[in-house]
């Protein structure tokens, strides 16, 4: 009986894992071409973006130019994840690819008329149901995880990120001054995205939106598309979506960074304060070491 009893674990367990990935495992496309409107964070102009089925991966287009989204094309990472070629920029995709992610989208077209993606409410969560709305179309091709061997670490004892040998999981922390914010602490094994990150929404501090305004940033942002903190209080009438909505966030993130690389990583991932910049190093030592760029 506890013999049986153990094999039902087990094959529970096993099958519990193959699920997870199972979403993930098969290339998938949308099923009809979608429009998005809306207005960028920094620059506060008015974007357009035109998402289409494709099969060659998920490529940006800007003025002719197609920019695959993949780790080696990204140009800069102290705002936010901007991809680049020659001369063309297309920044903040972190958002879209996130939804992309949570979605198992692993191929389509972006065309964008403007140089930075549309803030919408400043999460995922919009992406993610007018993607939904056209549907999603299955490929037919597999797609392999990407196993991780041994560890690999970006970053240093203050601030870092790493992946370790194991099943897919991801516990990120942050800590910062304000107390609004804190320290906090979020695990994430890959269910629930579009309940649990999705509409986690960016946030900014009230002194550095000042900052970034000076310097003709931040243009587009305010309380609909961010959370706004000043020091104990959170400025945003409606409040939090989550009690830890910054370090959701966080996930949503490196979740969309991650995505990059066009498969799935079967590791461990411990991100500690870390930022786009660690993710892009993390990613682009994992991509050398298991693909060769
Ligand atoms: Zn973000």
């Amino acid at each position: 009986m506890i013999q049986e009893q153990r094999f039902f674990v087990y094959y529970l367990t096993i099958r519990l894992q193959f699920n997870n990935l199972y979403n993930i495992m098969k290339r998938k496309t949308i099923l009809r071409p979608l429009h998005i409107k809306g207005l960028s964070l920094h620059k506060g102009e008015y974007v357009e973006l035109n998402i289409r089925p494709s099969e060659e991966g998920i490529v940006f287009i800007r003025e002719g130019t197609r920019i695959p989204a993949r780790p080696e094309n990204v140009v800069d990472t102290r705002l936010s994840t901007t991809l680049g070629k020659g001369k063309v920029c297309i920044s903040t995709v972190e958002h879209l690819m996130s939804a992309l992610y949570g979605l198992g989208i692993t191929d389509c077209e972006i065309e964008i008329k403007g140089e930075e993606l549309p803030s919408m409410d400043g999460s995922a969560l919009p992406f993610i149901k007018q993607l939904q709305q056209v549907g999603i179309k299955y490929l037919g091709q597999d797609i392999s995880p990407i196993p991780i061997k041994s560890p690999i670490i970006a970053g240093d004892s203050n601030s870092s990120v790493e992946i370790h040998p194991g099943l897919f999981s991801l516990s990120y922390k942050i800590a910062f001054e304000e107390p609004a914010i804190g320290s906090q602490e979020y695990v994430f094994e890959g269910n629930n995205y579009i309940e649990e990150i999705a509409p986690a929404r960016t946030f900014g501090r009230l002194c550095d939106v000042e900052m970034m305004r000076a310097q003709g940033l931040a243009i587009g942002g305010g309380l609909h598309n961010a959370v706004l903190v000043d020091r104990e209080d959170i400025l945003n009438p409606e409040g939090l979506r989550f009690k830890d909505e910054f370090v959701r966030h966080k996930v949503l993130d490196i979740l969309g960074d991650l995505w990059l690389l066009g498969s799935p990583v079967e590791g461990e991932i411990r991100a500690v304060k870390a930022n786009h910049r660690l993710h892009i190093e993390l990613i682009l030592k994992i991509k050398e070491i298991f693909c060769g760029i």
